[in-house]
């Protein structure tokens, strides 16, 4: 785009409008398109800034690594979603830098004022220190990711409905689980789900008993942040469903199609399997440790920004960080609010009305006080276990409460309406529709379950990570194998 161009369209079109006060928002996830939503058709002047032009339903990335849904039914443009009010601006970019004096931030190399700025990056995967481990076991917070976890998956089946050697088949059709989280279950369950489906329909070759979807966890028990009432019958379903788990077991490591792990009860033991999957670690996005550096800002451990009881950061009242960047501890009890979508909505919500009353747009705003709505983990079809402040459901019970507030929260209509469509007609016919291999042909010659690449190609240091779009795994800029 030309200087020029750029420089237009960053002014408003109404002059009215320039004098307004400033809000820039950084991310378009949960917490900034709440806020932005908020703001949209007030006295203020937005501008909207994410390296995506999508809003990303995280919760559901797992139906699309497992072939239930496709990328769209997931990702809503957030053009058509906010860039249709007045007074909004969405920009395309990645902002890289911070300036807390000059109040301004940088990105697609230009500096960009603000007078209130709402920093809502979120959060990315973290390897505790071995990010040589991401190209070999992807994570799942991105689109890309969750491609890339069904792109290997398939991969391995149709190589093995090809293979004669019983051994290889077997490494081919398993598959290990790092992270027994909500994330971790989700993902563990729904692809044993897909593997015994579809290899007793679609594959002639390969035995169904054969399937293996081994879960990790660090922990003594499968979703440690839930009742262990509710851990327990997730378990008990993921078990009965086909999965293994190993609990209370470390990684140690990891190589090309093996883990080695670390019980505290099995001891050492080595798997080897052709899908890794990696849901096990979080960090707050660097903006979060930019802006500590930048402002002197403390962070917490996992890298998120401690925050005023107004989302605000010390000595910054115009900067206010949200969603999984921040910790805020500001609760009755201390602990900080869960990285979660629910948590984001309403600080992007409260943080919009906050500033509207600054700025003399709106009321005075009591207090942040967050209504905790209960949590909630699908562990298969029409299995789910819900946790409704204290109310605890499992079963298809779970599953409808599961479905309902899942459709209540995707922004988009479009995606409600289809993901609503598709999930009824997977349960009448159980059929997935979404099981492509997608990418260049030649990038699935040969083996590439993440073996042979990474012979060929020893992982190279990929960088921190932690952000909230990291970058897109290793096999998008990879030399391909032949
Ligand atoms: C697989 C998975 C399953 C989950 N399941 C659940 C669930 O069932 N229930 C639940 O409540 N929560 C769930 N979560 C957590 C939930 O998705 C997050 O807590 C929530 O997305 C946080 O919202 P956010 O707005 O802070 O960040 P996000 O929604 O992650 O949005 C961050 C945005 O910032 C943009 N961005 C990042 N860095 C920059 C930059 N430098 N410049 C410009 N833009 C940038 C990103 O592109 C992104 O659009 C899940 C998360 C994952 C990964």
């Amino acid at each position: 785009m030309a200087p020029e161009r750029f420089f237009l369209e960053l002014d408003p079109p109404a002059e009215a409008m320039r004098e307004w006060p400033h809000v820039v928002i950084v991310g378009g996830g949960f917490a900034g398109l709440k806020a932005c939503h908020a703001l949209a058709r007030q006295p203020v002047r937005v501008t909207l800034i994410d390296k995506r032009n999508f809003n990303l339903f995280q919760p559901l990335l797992y139906q699309v690594a497992s072939g239930l849904v496709s990328e769209a039914d997931v990702a809503s443009p957030l053009r058509q979603m906010v860039g249709q009010a007045p007074n909004v601006q969405v920009l395309l970019g990645e902002v890289v830098d911070i300036d807390p004096a000059a109040k301004e931030v940088i990105f697609n190399d230009h500096r960009y004022g603000y007078d209130h700025l709402i920093l809502a990056s979120g959060s990315g995967s973290t390897y505790f220190g071995h990010e040589e481990w991401r190209p070999l076991a992807p994570p799942m917070k991105i689109l890309e990711h969750a491609d890339e976890i069904r792109r290997r998956l398939l991969m391995a089946l149709e190589e093995a409905e090809q293979t004669p050697d019983p051994e290889r088949r077997h490494f081919l059709q398993t598959v290990v689980v790092v992270g027994a989280g909500p994330a971790g279950c989700e993902l563990a369950g729904s692809l044993i789900e897909l593997m015994h489906r579809s290899i007793r329909c679609d594959f002639k070759q390969l035995d169904p008993a054969c399937c293996r979807v081994v879960l990790v966890e660090a922990a003594e028990r499968v979703l440690p942040t839930m009742h262990p009432k509710l851990a327990a019958a997730a378990a008990g379903y993921l078990e009965r469903a086909g999965v293994t788990l190993l609990l209370d077991t470390m990684v140690q490591a990891i190589a090309a199609g093996r883990v080695s792990l670390n019980g505290t009860t099995g001891g050492p033991q080595e798997l080897e399997a052709a899908t890794i999957c990696w849901t096990a670690g979080v960090r707050a996005s660097r903006l979060g440790a930019l802006l500590a550096e930048r402002s002197g800002c403390p962070v917490d451990r996992g890298g998120r920004l401690l925050v005023e009881p107004d989302f605000s950061i010390p000595g910054h009242p115009e900067i206010r960080a949200v969603g999984d960047l921040c910790a805020y501890r500001h609760t009755p009890d201390g602990r900080p609010l869960p990285g979660m979508a629910g948590p984001a909505v309403q600080m992007g919500a409260w943080v919009a009305a906050s500033i509207l009353a600054t700025c003399g747009g709106g009321g005075p705003v009591a207090p942040f006080r967050f209504t905790d709505l209960g949590s909630m983990a699908v562990i298969g079809p029409w299995y789910a276990v819900a946790d409704l402040r204290g109310l605890h459901v499992t079963g298809l019970a779970g599953w409808v409460l599961w479905a309902l507030a899942h459709l209540a929260f995707i922004p988009d209509t479009e995606n409600r309406i289809t993901l609503f469509t598709k999930w009824m007609w997977q349960i009448a016919t159980r059929q997935r529709t979404a099981l492509l291999i997608t990418g260049r042909p030649d990038q699935h010659l040969g083996v590439d379950v993440g073996l042979y690449r990474a012979r060929l190609h020893p992982p190279e240091s990929a960088d921190a990570g932690a952000d909230g779009g990291e970058p897109l795994t290793s096999q998008d800029s990879a030399p391909l194998a032949a």
